[in-house]
């Protein structure tokens, strides 16, 4: 092809594939095999050390699952890309795929409970620690990092205070000390927010939220930007002979790709937490239509924020499309298409009153997830940080009368509707 560069509606359903050379077939065909025949004894040598493209073992890699990493590496802008299993897949691998025992990350504090978890509980037990900074002031940052220090992370939109960081600040104290900026794009999703363009140098997604979008398979992704320097000195796995890999030198060996081919050669082999090719292929389905779902999902959220901003049983909204939001301004700069479809607030009463309204709604689902194309409704406090103690609960802005949403495509009339009963149901 010509080497126009192609908008994003074009890029999300064409990117990363050419219609299937055997069949002819213009649907990404599944690939659903363990494993791949060598054409003969070089292929076998050649594709088992990494010395020759080609496929041997579908954990490692799969066709499927390939143009699926090359349709978010386009449109995220990146330099490549690695399916896994799960988001919470991704984020592990991003961090240990360049952190030894005794490093640390540093990572906002309003993070997704799974991810709280990983940093506070599990990572430590591994010797990677973390350290949890208010990322209102994006100095804070900058105050945590110590020698021992390998990346800064961050959610592109905090849950459930709904906060936005100052990207290109916390960016520009990443590169100031030679440490990657990692981003969790999920609730942003490549069409609202391009975190590449504001200096970060990897992306995870849980793919299960926007990009499936139909809420049916569990998957992540990891984004290489390729716009790191891994040679630096301060990774040594990316510049010494890996012992596990024939002696390749990473930084040196791939190009722009050296920190995605080795999350690949390293923890997708070794850990293996592979995506299926056949949700693979459900989140190629979901992608082609990511961005007239998710402008539809944005402008039902901004409608339901001004409808439950000023509401008589609201005590609070978190929606930085408000005016009223400390966000408002960071979502203008970096999200100019609408800080996302997920929103918070507090209803008047407390707990009782949570109960009876979630209970109430008719046509929002009871479920802990986002991103479907139908509404959902959540109670952070009981369920998606429900397993964090009451201090870890406040620290991550999770309060007992919060009510999250996660808006659909439906009609804006019939959202509008449910909840208005819910609220009469709940009683004043
Ligand atoms: C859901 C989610 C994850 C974890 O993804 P899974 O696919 O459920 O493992 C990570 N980060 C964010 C922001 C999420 O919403």
């Amino acid at each position: 092809m010509s080497d126009r560069k192609f908008g994003f509606d074009t890029l999300q359903v064409h990117a990363g594939q050419k219609p299937d050379p055997t069949t002819g077939a213009r649907a990404v065909p599944i690939y659903q095999t363990t494993s791949f025949v060598f054409k003969d004894f070089a292929a076998a040598q050649g594709i088992s050390s990494g010395e020759m493209a080609g496929y041997d073992y579908t954990r490692i890699i799969n066709p499927t699952n390939e143009v699926l990493e090359n349709r978010i590496a386009a449109l995220e802008g990146g330099s490549g890309a690695l399916a896994v299993a799960s988001g919470s897949a991704a984020t592990a691998y991003s961090i240990l795929n360049i952190t030894h025992t005794g490093d640390n990350i540093v990572a906002a504090k309003t993070l997704y409970g799974g991810s709280f978890n990983l940093f506070v509980n599990t990572l430590p037990k591994h010797g990677v620690t973390t350290s949890l900074v208010d990322p209102r002031d994006a100095g804070n940052f900058e105050l945590a990092i110590d020698a021992r220090t390998k990346a800064i992370f961050v959610e592109t939109i905090g849950n459930p205070d709904i906060n936005i960081v100052d990207f290109d600040a916390v960016a520009a104290i990443a590169a100031k000390h030679r440490i990657p900026l990692i981003v969790d794009n999920t609730f942003g999703t490549p069409f609202l927010f391009k975190p590449f363009e504001h200096g970060a140098n990897v992306i995870v997604h849980s793919a299960t939220k926007f990009i499936g979008g139909h809420g049916t398979s569990i998957g992540g992704l990891i984004v290489d930007g390729g716009n790191f320097d891994w040679a630096s000195g301060k990774f040594p796995d990316f510049t010494t002979p890996d012992s596990a890999y024939s002696g390749f030198i990473h930084a040196q060996k791939w190009g722009n790709q050296g920190y995605i081919v080795k999350a690949r050669l390293h923890y997708l082999r070794d850990f293996g937490a592979c995506m299926s090719p056949f949700n693979a292929f459900l989140f190629l389905q979901g992608i082609e239509t990511l961005s007239f779902r998710v402008e539809r999902q944005v402008r039902n959220a901004q409608r339901v924020a001004e409808y439950l901003d000023g509401h008589p049983r609201v005590e609070w909204v978190n929606y930085p499309g408000l005016k009223s939001s400390p966000y408002y301004e960071l979502g203008k700069k970096y999200l100019p298409k609408g800080p996302g479809s997920i929103l918070t607030f507090g209803i008047k009463g407390g707990f009782e009153k949570v109960k009876r309204f979630i209970e109430g709604l008719e046509l929002f689902s009871f479920l802990p997830n986002v991103g479907d194309s139908k509404s959902l409704v959540v109670h952070p406090a009981t369920v998606t940080h429900g397993q964090l103690s009451e201090a870890e609960q406040r620290a991550a802005g999770v309060k007992p009368e919060q009510i999250r949403l996660s808006l659909g495509v439906e009609d804006i009339d019939d959202i509008l509707w449910d909840l208005g009963q819910a609220f009469d149901k709940a009683g004043s």
